[in-house]
Order: structure tokens, then C-alpha cells, then sequence
């Protein structure tokens, strides 16, 4: 036997249809592209659902959602979404093909169930030339220009655009963050469009959180709307427990407390935030600052610094957190602050091609060289080699080298130089 029960407002209430076990209480329209359903459970219950609406994104609600799991294709653990804004926890955002049943099956713990469920209708395929065109073509080869990205415009389309104005902020710090959702998403750009919808419509905030979105497949997204009053990365997010002042946040797809991210996403994280230390003149990824000072909430941050540096979250995933460091010498690799030693002195060293791929020619025009070594640009030795007197050149082999910057040290007779060096 299956239950039917309306409640709400007429013009918004819709039917919840569930199994007879289920106390069912009731699903309300907030708007076209959100409902919010409640549930009563009993502690082990599998629970059937079923909507008279398409669903893209369901986000579960209860005091305890450990042993929970969500059915729509296939049955997904749900975990705490370590962005959550109210006292009762919250699963990761689950994205699907528009679909109208799922099943629950609830943990041992009894009591109230709430379902954010989301609908943002697909975008047609030809609309999305972001889908269509390899990721490496959103990226820049080389330079500190802004790394192409899809516009707000187009990947928002078909959704209510922000209605309030943005606020300007003056970035200081540059907040990581990963989403703890799938790490297999259906769509990238439906995740984003579901995210955007969780942000303004369930947490009932101006817009996206984010300023900007990385998908795994190193695609970036626009975050946050400057709505033609300002760059999309001087707005103020909501990402960062309420101190979003002087912070932009890049959110990466995925749930990085359990899978790696890829270096697709970390190439277009860094290209990112590279582009961004230049434009606010910041010139050390690797320097730290006071946040908010002479305010309650002071603290220290790193000018690059995950979300758990300044909040109660384990965002942005351990596997994200410790590759930071990597992150911020990627940074240089893009638009890098370090200059060379001496000056003069390297205008005796020709290096070639520039940026350096699998190998690298370096001309010593003359210089009586001893020894050749690389060191990262935080200055840890990587590899030397010995030059054999009367040698005018040296070929490197540099291809078990990720890209990056990185330091060439000379030695001579007049003690060790350093030259920069781009590894593609
Ligand atoms: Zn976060």
C-alpha cells in the first residue's frame, strides 16, 4: 500500500509516495528548481521514493547519516558535507540524470529525515563548448593572463541569476577548498549547476560560494557573479566560515579525503591562483599574512591555505592538503617572482628551448663550469651533474621532471649561481 498526503501552500505543495512503513509527512515546492521533503524513518528502514518532479541533486539531512545510503543509479554512502551550514548534518551534494525515484535506507538511528532535492534541467550538449573542446585548450601555455574559463552565463543558463549586488573585496588570501562530492560526477557541468542551486536556494546565499570551480577534468568554472560591476574574483564569497573578507575560494570538485585529485585540476588550480597572486601584486606563493587584523578573528594564514587552516572543516580533503606546497611552487612555474642570480652572471649562460621540456641544452659561453645542479625553487637539490673540463655545453635529459620551476646552480670558480628554469 503506498501513502499520498499534501501539505503547504496549494500552488507548492506536491505528493510524496512512499512505502506504507514510511511516515511520510510532506514535499514543498520552495520553486521551480527546489523542494524540500520530510521524512519520518524507522532505525534500518529502506525507504522508496518517489517524486512527481525531476531531481538532480538530492542533499540528505539528519542528526545521523553514518550506515545511510542514497539509491538513484547506484547506492551511494552518504558522508557529512563539511560545508554545511546549520546544526543538523548534512550529506554531500549527489548529482544524477534528472530522475524521480530513490531509495533511502537509513542508518540505526531513528528520527526525522529532510531531502533538499534540486532540479536544474540539463543545458543542451551543443550549448557547452566546454565539453566539447580538450581541457588543455581552456589553459593557457605559458603566461600570467587569465586562464580561460566558463562564464557564468553559460554554464548558469536556464537558472535564476543572483538578485543581490556583489560586495568588492580586496584578495589577500587564496582559500582551497574540494566540493566532497563524487568523484565520479555524470556531469561536471551539472554539479556546478546543482552546487549553485544548493548555494542561493538551499542555504538561501547571493550566489555560488565560490569564486571559482575546478573540475576534474581541469575545466574552471566562474564562481561567483560580478555582474558587470566587478571582476568575478574581487566579489566576496561564502566560503570561509564567515571571514570571507580579503579571501577568494576555488573550489575543486571531488572528495579528496578519499581519492587523489588529478593533475589536471592541479595544473588549472595553480594557473588560477597564479594569474591571481599577479593581478594583486602578491608576489610570494609561499608567504604568509595576518588575516582580518586587529579584529576578534585574527589569525595567520598562508597567502595559499586550504579551508581547514582557518575553520572546524577537514576541507580541502587530505590528498588536496598536502599537495599545497606543490601547488604553490606550480604557481611560479606561471607567472614566477624569483629572479635570477646574478643577473649579469646568467646573461653568460644560454639555456634552450625556454620553457625546457623532456631536455634541456645549457651553453656555458666560456664560463669555466664544474657542476650543474637543479634544485626546486625552494631551493631542495633534485639532481646534478659533473661538466668535464674544456666543455662548452651540456645536454640534460629532464623528462621524469614534473613540470614547474625550478633553479639551475652553477657551480664556477667564483662560487654558485642560479638560474631560473621553466620545465614544461
Ligand atoms: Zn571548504
Amino acid at each position: 500500500m503506498q501513502t499520498k498526503l499534501a501539505f503547504g501552500l496549494a500552488a507548492l505543495a506536491s505528493w510524496l509516495v512512499a512505502s506504507a512503513q514510511a511516515q511520510v509527512r510532506h514535499v514543498t515546492r520552495v520553486s521551480e528548481h527546489y523542494a524540500v521533503a520530510q521524512v519520518e524513518v524507522a532505525p534500518g528502514q529502506v525507504l522508496p521514493l518517489e517524486f512527481d518532479f525531476p531531481v538532480t541533486g538530492v542533499v540528505v539531512e539528519a542528526a545521523q547519516l553514518a550506515g545511510a545510503t542514497l539509491t538513484a543509479a547506484a547506492p551511494v554512502a552518504l558522508v557529512p558535507d563539511p560545508h554545511q551550514t546549520g546544526p543538523v548534518p548534512r550529506s554531500q551534494l549527489l548529482v544524477t540524470e534528472p530522475r524521480r525515484s530513490f531509495t533511502l535506507a537509513v542508518g540505526e538511528q531513528p528520527g526525522p529525515v529532510r531531502l533538499h532535492l534540486l532540479y536544474a534541467p540539463p543545458l543542451p550538449p551543443e550549448a557547452c563548448w566546454w565539453e566539447r573542446r580538450p581541457p588543455l585548450a581552456l589553459r593557457l601555455e605559458n603566461g600570467c593572463e587569465r586562464p580561460q574559463t566558463v562564464p557564468q552565463s553559460e554554464w548558469r543558463a536556464g537558472l535564476t541569476p543572483p538578485r543581490t549586488a556583489p560586495t568588492a573585496t580586496a584578495v589577500r588570501f587564496i582559500i582551497v577548498h574540494h566540493e566532497a562530492g563524487s568523484n565520479n560526477p555524470v556531469n561536471f557541468t551539472q554539479t556546478v549547476r546543482n552546487i549553485y542551486l544548493l548555494h542561493t536556494q538551499t542555504n538561501g546565499w547571493a550566489d555560488i560560494g565560490y569564486n571559482f570551480v575546478v573540475a576534474q577534468n581541469g575545466t574552471i568554472f566562474d564562481g561567483r557573479d560580478g555582474q558587470g560591476r566587478l571582476d568575478g574574483d574581487n566579489v566576496l564569497g561564502a566560503h570561509f566560515c564567515g571571514k570571507n573578507a580579503n579571501t577568494m575560494g576555488i573550489c575543486l570538485l571531488g572528495n579528496y579525503m578519499t581519492a587523489e585529485p588529478t593533475s589536471a585540476a592541479l595544473a588549472s588550480l595553480a594557473r588560477v591562483i597564479s594569474w591571481k597572486l599577479a593581478k594583486e601584486n602578491l608576489t610570494n606563493p609561499f608567504g604568509r599574512g595576518i588575516h582580518l587584523p586587529g579584529s576578534a578573528e585574527q589569525s595567520t594564514l598562508n597567502v595559499i591555505s586550504g579551508h581547514r587552516d582557518g575553520c572546524a572543516t577537514d576541507c580541502p580533503g587530505d590528498n588536496v592538503y598536502r599537495r599545497l606546497a606543490e601547488v604553490r611552487q606550480s604557481t611560479l612555474a606561471v607567472c614566477n617572482v624569483l629572479a635570477d642570480d646574478p643577473v649579469v652572471f646568467t646573461r653568460q649562460l644560454s639555456l634552450y628551448p625556454v620553457p625546457a621540456r623532456q631536455r634541456l641544452t645549457v651553453d656555458f659561453a666560456g664560463l669555466a663550469v664544474r657542476q650543474l645542479a637543479l634544485v626546486t625553487a625552494n631551493g631542495q637539490p633534485l639532481q646534478a651533474w659533473a661538466v668535464p673540463p674544456g666543455q662548452a655545453s651540456l645536454d640534460l635529459d629532464l623528462a621524469a621532471l614534473p613540470a614547474g620551476l625550478y633553479l639551475l646552480q652553477v657551480e664556477t670558480p667564483d662560487g654558485p649561481r642560479s638560474k631560473k628554469l621553466v620545465i614544461e
